[in-house]
């Protein structure tokens, strides 16, 4: 079941886009059925859960920390995320870059942007997101490398409001890539697109989408 939705969604992505099974909620056997189909990025939304699995599953496994991340628990996330979607102030970058030079490693990270219009999203605004990178401290941290963008749409059937806000996020992208990245390659990503959206992301120059529902199933408690 899962191996058949996996490779029905691997077929959709065009060759630039690349998936993170969202797999929050869902137990390690399932995410060994996915890994065993051959996906190996998965997508997990809370520090404890993450670290349980990373432990029992298979270490060649690429893990995505896409969800709200508070700085106590920051040293949970990072011996084991390949890339964090979810940072959301200049506060949890420091933490992420300290917690990294700790363990030895070097952690992605992607600059969540604010662009739906919901109240309970986290995120920077385009404005704030901007004014940190012109302020320059994240120039001084040598263990967190931003490699782009995160952001979730509002959750409407009204497509042309959730194209708007990928076009929104593009274009911040776009500034922030212009004025502060242009000769950094590794600031490339665009992680946009969840199991009802995706295709509007992907037109809208997603690299990443984040699905779950769609490979998994229904999760039993919504978040
Ligand atoms: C849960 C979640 C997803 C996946 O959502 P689905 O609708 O199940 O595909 C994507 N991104 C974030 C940040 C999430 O928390």
């Amino acid at each position: 079941m899962i191996e058949e939705r996996l490779k029905a969604v691997w077929k959709e992505l065009p060759e630039q886009v690349r998936l993170v099974a969202v797999s929050k909620f869902h137990p390690a056997e399932q995410i060994l059925e996915a890994y065993e189909a051959g996906q190996r990025r998965f997508g997990e939304n809370h520090a404890q859960e993450l670290a349980a699995k990373a432990e029992v599953l298979p270490k060649d496994i690429e893990w995505h920390f896409i969800g709200h991340l508070q700085t106590n628990k920051v040293k949970q996330v990072v011996p084991h995320a390949h890339m964090i979607h979810s940072v959301d102030s200049l506060r949890l970058l420091c933490e992420i870059d300290k917690q990294a030079r700790r363990f030895d490693r070097h952690i992605n990270c992607l600059l969540q942007l604010h662009v739906a219009q919901e109240e309970t999203k986290f995120g920077f605004t385009p404005d704030e997101m901007l004014q940190m990178l012109d302020e320059g401290t994240w120039r001084t941290l040598d263990h967190v490398q931003l490699c782009g963008i995160m952001c979730m749409a509002t959750n409407t059937d009204d497509v042309q409001q959730i194209r708007q806000e990928f076009q929104l996020a593009r274009r911040t992208f776009d500034l922030a890539k212009q004025r502060y990245f242009a000769d950094d390659d590794r600031f490339c990503e665009r992680s946009m697109g969840m199991s009802d959206d995706y295709p509007i992301a992907i037109d809208e120059g997603a690299t990443l989408v984040r699905i779950g529902t769609k490979i998994f199933g229904e999760r039993t408690v919504k978040v």
